[in-house]
């Protein structure tokens, strides 16, 4: 068999197509496969598909294809131009590769699963031996490709959250579906008009079709969903993740406080204790059960805190609304009576958004699903490295963890 025939096999080029020459560059590790077609042959238009004949040539271009016994493996040809009257001189489309794209389809594929299997991009890249920006536009036109599939369809479970791209930068909103555990929107900044863009992206039978919307007590996505989604103030749920985050700072404050007393007479009891204290029971390490054992007999404020936060975990409990709402006015009683000022604040914060909190009896719905997506994100933020900008990380997350269909037909 020619080298010819056999390249022609592999490719699998569709006729007219056919392989006029085969050259190895066995300096550069390169197979170059000259590709052709016969004269004299009628073309589609792209737009209209109308039959033409040739009306000249674009200059030569290249495709880089899947390896052949590790050698880096190009396709080039010189692809004809048909006149259409009504749309003008165009480029015919080629069976192995996208428009504009320089990767056959074969080529496009393989990347896209090397990416999602590689810990890092720049993994991927040495091991497909293309540069970040070449591997990073195959990744955007992926997410285009899957953007431009998606059929809208009902979310009937959001979980709605702001993601600091990195420390002391600004924020990102992220809209995620938590019964698939997909993001669906991701937007700059959490102001209202963040989160509004993707209620109004939403067709009028997908914003009636939203069930419940977990979410942080922040005004700007209340407002937003308030006037995005009908009936929502049955629907929203002030997310149980987000609650105990804003009681744990509650509790850490008690605990600054204290300790800068305690210091000021020389007794360290609570330094290195910080993070001691937000754990929730279950979680704490086995290795500082004795000290938190130890501290908790000692009378400390930041040890009442303490037992108020560990304490309202137990709303959650609760399957009837009515039942909860009396667990939580004992529990305020007692947080606003600990004479600990942060606690009581953050017992008020909680009974002026208690309706929002108690929906959870019936729509059992919390970020807890949505931390599956929040470890991809951290994820993507190690893999990036090189995701110098939010644009290129709202690619990869989208990328990642859209959900999308990706790959070229
Ligand atoms: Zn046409």
């Amino acid at each position: 068999m020619r080298d010819v025939e056999l390249y022609r096999q592999i490719l699998g080029l569709p006729e007219p197509w056919c392989v006029a020459d085969v050259k190895l560059d066995l300096e550069r590790s390169r197979i170059e496969v000259q590709v052709t077609h016969p004269e004299g042959l009628r073309w589609s238009c792209p737009q209209c598909g109308k039959e033409l004949a040739v009306h000249d040539h674009a200059p030569e271009r290249t495709w880089r294809h899947l390896d052949t016994c590790q050698l880096q493996t190009l396709l080039r040809a010189r692809v004809p131009r048909v006149e259409c009257a009504e749309h003008g001189v165009l480029q015919i489309m080629v069976p192995w590769a996208e428009a504009r794209s320089r990767f056959t389809l074969l080529m496009e594929r393989w990347i896209i699963d090397v990416l999602q299997q590689c810990a890092t991009v720049s993994g991927a890249c040495r091991l497909l031996r293309l540069s970040w920006d070449e591997v990073f536009g195959i990744m955007e036109r992926a997410v285009r490709r899957g953007q431009a599939r998606k059929r809208p369809q009902v979310l009937r479970r959001l979980g709605v959250d702001e993601k600091a791209f990195r420390k002391g930068h600004s924020y990102t909103t992220i809209v995620s579906d938590i019964e698939r555990s997909t993001i669906e929107y991701l937007a700059d900044e959490r102001t209202r008009a963040s989160l509004e863009g993707f209620y109004a992206s939403l067709t009028p039978e997908q914003r009636d079709g939203i069930e419940a919307v977990a979410m942080d007590m922040w005004e700007a996505y209340l407002q937003a969903t308030n006037a995005g989604v009908p009936g929502a103030s049955r629907k929203i749920v002030f997310d149980r993740f987000h609650i105990m985050q804003h009681v744990g700072q509650a509790v850490d404050a008690v605990r600054k406080a204290e300790h800068r007393a305690l210091r000021a007479e020389g007794d360290d009891t609570l330094t290195r204790t910080k993070y001691l204290w937000l754990y929730s029971r279950e979680n704490l390490p086995d290795a500082r059960r004795a000290q938190l054992r130890a501290l908790l007999g000692q009378n400390l404020k930041v040890a009442r805190a303490w037992a108020i936060k560990e304490a309202l975990r137990r709303l959650w409990d609760y399957r009837r609304e009515a039942w909860a709402r009396r667990y939580f006015a004992r529990w305020f009683c007692w947080a606003t009576h600990c004479r600990l000022e942060p606690m009581r604040q953050v017992a008020h914060m909680l009974k002026r958004r208690l309706d929002n909190i108690l929906t959870y009896c019936r729509l059992r719905i919390t970020h807890a699903a949505a931390e599956g997506i929040n470890s991809k994100l951290m994820a993507i933020k190690r893999r990036a490295c090189g995701y110098r900008n939010p644009a290129h990380f709202k690619i990869a997350a989208y990328f990642y963890c859209g959900g999308l269909d990706l790959y070229p037909r």
